[in-house]
């Protein structure tokens, strides 16, 4: 299955990515001001930045910040199907004491797809990383979209979690050497 529209997913994923980056080796959330540089980072242009808000898109997705204590990062279809629309949201749990970062779909009740993304989670009393996020940045090929994720991540992936798993949906992986398939979701998931 090729895509050929940009989905929410390919962005939410590697922006989940560099805010985990932060989180892990400092300790603590994100900044709206580098969330906003992330999505630069991305090849998305800002539209608005105001108080308590900024507005990013490109040609198939748009993203809302909502920055205040925990940071809330809505990516939606610029084609307004809500129905694969996800939610990056960042908190520190008081309870836990750990920094968490989950992808969920905005809107529960009308997500088409399964996600199988694992949260982040940072526990600050050992400054550990606690959960087996595999993520990463996505690349076409001539047969589709691949999400690349480095060594450091695999190794940790292979000893933690479930290699055969679709770390995007949940579905079942086919491997054939350093690739990977997705059959449920039509991602590809490749190492370097
Ligand atoms: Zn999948």
């Amino acid at each position: 299955m090729v895509k050929n529209m940009q989905e929410p997913i390919a962005i939410a994923v590697p922006l989940a990515k560099r805010m985990m980056n932060v989180m892990v080796s400092e300790k603590r959330l994100p900044s709206g001001e580098e969330v906003r540089e992330f999505l630069k980072g991305l090849n998305l242009e800002e539209l608005y930045s105001g108080k308590g808000l900024a507005v990013f898109r490109n040609r198939d997705i748009v993203v809302l910040i909502f920055p205040r204590e925990n940071i809330v990062v809505d990516v939606l279809p610029a084609s307004g199907e809500v129905s694969d629309a996800l939610e990056v949201i960042a908190y520190h749990d008081k309870k836990l004491n750990s920094l968490i970062l989950e992808i969920l779909p905005a809107n529960d009740l009308e997500y088409e797809g399964n996600i199988g993304l694992e949260p982040v989670i940072v526990n600050l009393e050992t400054g550990e990383l606690e959960s087996v996020p595999v993520l990463g940045d996505f690349e076409e090929e001539k047969d589709g979209f691949y999400l690349v994720v480095d060594r450091e991540t695999l190794e940790r992936w292979k000893e933690k979690g479930d290699l055969n798993t679709c770390p995007l949906c949940g579905g079942e992986l086919a491997w054939r050497g350093k690739k990977a398939l997705c059959l449920d979701c039509g991602y590809g998931v490749k190492v370097r």
